[in-house]
């Protein structure tokens, strides 16, 4: 009797042993000191045929230029909140995007932007909503994260705290780009609120009309803590008073050193209808599914079928990079301290040996 218990004692042992090797080859540790990069410059109907070579290079050059931003700051051994912050303000500060300057125009001709950032570490978040006086909105939620009480400011209390707290402020006509109010004038009247990379060509010009050219960002730093932000001028058209996906923390933008960090883009509504960001993240916490899978499940079976469009970035608690869109194309990038980089705009990559898509 006692012999048979000391034998199936060591055939439990022998099965724990086998189950904890294996979830080591599922899970491989991140490197010790590594850190790595995603962004992404918004999602939509971005096709190659729509852009001249030069209008290409000036997103290719703009990426990169955030990419590397982010990546000095990680390089040097700062903070993922201030990478994800620093690529951010790059995007920002270019008309090329939807967010900052250049943002799109409500229906009353007005820019509302809205911004959010959160920490993987801690769970804090900052939030901003319907401002149009702060230069960077992504520094207002930094802001309300790190030295308010709250989440998430709007509006004029907002714009109130960043100037108190010395961001920069602007005359909203800083904003101002021809290219967006042309969006604009083009739908109004149509009760339409397309996304922002859409471009389509009309009289023979390049109309950027239905664009998601939101900017996000996600990181993770030589200490293995992630962040994600999100910054955008919403959705061309939207009624005044219009709040999307991108401050709304787990709609939009989530961070989580447990699993990953995210940002979105795209039809905000759906974003929020199905807490996107926080959706992914729990899949892998509580279902065990894997990045990739995660993402898939929400972006396709849950975003898509009920008519939202757009896409995902995600970083992994591993390091390990991971996107996909149901548009034509999304502006994105990455680089990591294993020396990948890549930037790309259009249809997906073909599947890497790895057999992860879209990394
Ligand atoms: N998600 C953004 C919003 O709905 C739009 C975008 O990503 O372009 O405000």
């Amino acid at each position: 009797m006692k012999k048979t218990s000391t034998l199936i004692l060591f055939l439990f042992l022998l099965l724990s042993c086998d189950v904890d090797s294996s979830k080591k080859e599922i899970e491989p540790a991140r490197k010790p000191n590594s850190f790595a990069i995603v962004i992404h410059g918004g999602a939509g109907g971005i096709k190659r045929e729509y852009f001249t070579q030069e209008q290409q290079d000036a997103y290719a050059e703009k990426l990169q230029e955030a990419l590397d931003a982010g990546y000095a700051i990680l390089e040097k051994g700062g903070i993922s909140l201030d990478a994800v912050q620093a690529a951010i303000n790059v995007m920002e500060d270019s008309p090329l995007f939807n967010a900052g300057k250049g943002a799109v125009y409500n229906s009353e001709g007005n820019q509302e932007m809205d911004a959010a950032i959160m920490d993987g570490k801690t769970l804090n978040a900052g939030a901003v909503a319907g401002v149009n006086h702060i230069k960077n909105p992504i520094l207002a939620a930094r802001m309300v994260m790190d030295s308010s009480e709250h989440v998430m400011l709007s509006g004029k209390g907002a714009e109130i705290l960043a100037k108190k707290f010395g961001i920069e402020m602007v005359d909203s006509s800083y904003f101002f780009t021809e290219k967006r109010l042309n969006q604009l004038r083009e739908i109004q009247g149509k009760e339409k609120t397309p996304l922002d990379h859409t471009a389509y060509l009309i009289k023979n010009e390049l109309i950027d009309d239905h664009k998601f050219g939101t900017v996000g960002a996600v990181a993770i730093d030589k200490s293995g803590n992630i962040a994600a932000g999100t910054s955008t001028g919403g959705m061309t058209n939207k009624k005044y008073g219009r709040i999307g996906d991108v401050p709304i923390i787990g709609a939009g933008t989530y961070a989580n050193n447990l699993t990953c960090g995210i940002s979105c883009t795209g039809t905000g509504e759906y974003f929020m209808r199905t807490v996107a960001a926080h959706e992914v993240s729990s899949l892998i916490k509580y279902k065990k599914l894997s990045p990739k899978e995660a993402l898939h499940e929400v972006l396709f079976n849950q975003i898509g079928p009920l008519g939202g469009e757009g896409g995902i970035i995600l970083l992994d608690k591993n390091g390990d990079i991971f996107w996909d869109f149901n548009s034509t194309g999304m502006f994105r990038g990455f680089k990591k301290s294993s020396g990948e980089t890549k930037v790309e705009m259009f249809e997906k990559s073909p599947l890497t040996p790895e057999g992860r898509t879209e990394r």
